[in-house]
């Protein structure tokens, strides 16, 4: 089982953002409204992930560390209304085969709390102890037992780049949880949680940026959209900096940024794009999502009639701010 765990980690763990993405959408799964993040060397020697979500039952934690013991999934139909974020119970027993993991976590239920260590996938204790309601989780010398890994990875640079990058789309989908991220000490990004999208656009790309965004609203019978969007005079280089969320989750969609674009017209300069972030919600009957967790490509089914709804929606905005 420990092999079958190092191959799933394989898969689900490529590098220190991973683990970073798994944790944190844990601790948004178990309802947290803050969510503290803390990196050294870039995640390889640690990673400890604070939530005051509601943590875990001390007889649950070591079925947490098990292959496919989520909780989360209980029939078919909600794997199609996937609105947890995990669902395979893959990722802690994944993550602690390849590192070394504490786990301190209370409920409110629990009278006491528990600390528990694993190792290699092997339990090294679980000892009652005292926190406050909620959990954290070390990761301490991610791939150690698995070098080919370890010599996988990119500079430290490279991989906490891709860690702020994690934690910013995380930060866009969730307004209402205050995030912060700290590397070697330094803070990298701090939200309020207070719900405001133009504020965790300040946060992420600075106030000159969210200043010049303009809201954008807009609803056919099967697609809402919202957001923001930056000014004409606003681009950049590539569509990156166009973050796009279905129900809350971040996506990759090309036709969605295309008709994004589309509604500047010629008022965007050939070769640069927009930035901006825009939600759309929609029932998750149309979305073909592709199960597998690490992909974020989606389909829609009505992508042709969401197309026309941006297209509008961001003329008629622009046209409103008389551009
Ligand atoms: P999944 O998220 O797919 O269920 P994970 O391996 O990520 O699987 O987590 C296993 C289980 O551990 C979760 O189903 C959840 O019950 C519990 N868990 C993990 N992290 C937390 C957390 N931060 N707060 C509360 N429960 C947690
Ligand atoms: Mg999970």
């Amino acid at each position: 089982n420990l092999l079958a765990n190092q191959i799933a980690a394989g898969e689900v763990i490529e590098r220190p953002a991973s683990v970073v993405k798994e944790l944190v959408e844990n601790a948004i799964d178990a309802e947290a409204t803050q969510i503290d993040i803390i990196v050294e060397d870039a995640g390889q020697s640690l990673i400890r992930v604070v939530d005051n979500g509601g943590g875990i039952e001390p007889e649950d934690v070591p079925l947490a560390f098990t292959r496919h013991a989520t909780s989360k999934i209980n029939s078919r139909h909600d794997l199609f209304n996937i609105l947890s974020l995990g669902f395979r119970g893959e990722a802690l027993p994944s993550i602690a085969a390849i590192s070394d993991v504490t786990l301190n976590t209370t409920t409110q239920v629990a009278s006491t709390g528990v600390m528990y260590h694993i190792k290699g996938g092997k339990q090294v204790s679980q000892t009652p102890a005292n926190g406050r309601i909620g959990t954290v989780i070390t990761v301490r010398d991610l791939f150690y037992n698995t070098p080919a890994r370890l010599k996988y990875l990119k500079r430290p640079k490279t991989e906490l780049a891709k860690i702020v990058d994690i934690l910013n789309r995380l930060a866009l989908s969730y307004t209402k949880i205050a995030f912060s991220l700290t590397s070697d000490g330094k803070s990298l990004l701090k939200t309020t949680g207070n719900g405001h999208l133009q504020q965790v656009i300040a946060a992420i790309y600075g106030r000159d940026v969210a200043q010049k965004m303009i809201d954008i609203q807009g609803e056919n019978d099967d697609f809402n959209v919202s957001g923001y969007v930056s000014l004409p005079e606003l681009t950049r280089g590539s569509r990156e900096y166009l973050t796009v969320l279905v129900n809350h989750r971040f996506v990759k969609n090309f036709a969605v940024s295309n008709a994004i674009i589309k509604g500047y017209g010629s008022k965007l300069m050939i070769g640069r794009f927009p930035m901006g972030v825009i939600n759309i919600d929609t029932d998750p009957l149309l979305i073909d999502v592709n199960v597998h967790p690490q992909k974020s490509e989606i389909r829609l089914t009505k992508e042709a009639e969401l197309s026309e709804l941006l297209i509008t929606t961001i003329k008629q905005r622009l046209s409103q701010e008389n551009l």
